[in-house]
């Protein structure tokens, strides 16, 4: 069931089920794009009707964050989860396992993947990774061919948003996968190169502030989530949809 939250459609499911979708979209015919936005990103959909009809067009959106869940309740359309990209990744690893799928991942700084690859093996002996290739190329026509060269059921595409959806977007017939996700920063998280809040502070929805103390750079793009909530409070004062699609 989807789930409009100012101009995006989420797919309103818990990980569990986020997971049987993508079992079900692994079955299919055609390259399934799996986008995870975030606060950040849903507040420059808010102000791109092109970024809006990208991500909207995805066969599965997952709420990445706290602010997309937040913002959802304050509308009174609450979704049930935030599903973390990187979690759901975590998830497909199983799945991948399981069912002996192959795993492409794109992505990240020369190296990240390789060490990720390894991590991954770590948890998930039996995982097939058949290519990695990082995220610092100029020539996208030709990181297609080597992707499908490699075959892989599932890629990982870890450019950043919006980059990756696009990159998802503008080769989605030529990619000859099952099912790609776009996940952002993923490949460091499962590198160990950039680590995830403690528990206690994702528990308590607070792994932005943890990423905002980490890496403080970041400050000027997080203004993005306060904006992105007061413009769910506006609407809900306002009490009229904008978005229709
Ligand atoms: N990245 C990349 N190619 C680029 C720009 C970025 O591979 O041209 C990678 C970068 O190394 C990082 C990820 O994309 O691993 C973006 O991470 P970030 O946490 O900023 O993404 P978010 O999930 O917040 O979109």
């Amino acid at each position: 069931m989807k789930t409009g939250v100012l101009g995006l459609q989420f797919d309103n499911v818990t990980m569990d089920e986020a997971l049987s979708r993508a079992r079900e979209l692994l079955r299919g015919d055609h390259a399934a794009m799996v986008v995870t936005p975030n606060a950040e990103i849903a507040y420059e959909a808010l102000k791109s009707e092109e970024l809006r009809a990208l991500l909207n067009s995805a066969d599965l959106m997952l709420p990445d964050g706290s602010g997309v869940v937040l913002a959802a309740k304050i509308l009174k359309t609450p979704l049930r989860q935030k599903v973390a990209g990187v979690d759901f990744a975590d998830g497909l690893l199983g799945v991948l396992e399981e069912t002996g799928g192959k795993l492409y991942l794109l992505g990240s700084k020369p190296g990240i993947g390789e060490l990720a690859a390894e991590k991954m093996r770590e948890k998930h002996p039996r995982l097939n990774v058949c290519g990695i290739a990082d995220g610092y190329f100029k020539d996208e026509a030709a990181v297609v061919e080597k992707i499908n060269a490699a075959a892989p059921d599932v890629l990982f595409v870890c450019l950043g948003a919006p980059k990756q959806e696009r990159f998802m977007q503008a080769h989605r017939e030529a990619l000859n996968v099952r099912l790609m996700a776009g996940l952002g920063g993923s490949l460091d998280s499962f590198a160990g190169t950039v680590k995830r809040a403690p528990r206690w502070m994702i528990r308590m929805n607070l792994e932005w502030l943890y990423r905002l103390i980490k890496q403080p750079s970041r400050f000027g793009r997080m203004l993005r989530l306060p904006k992105y909530i007061w413009a769910a409070v506006c609407e809900r004062i306002r009490g009229k949809k904008k978005w229709e699609n």
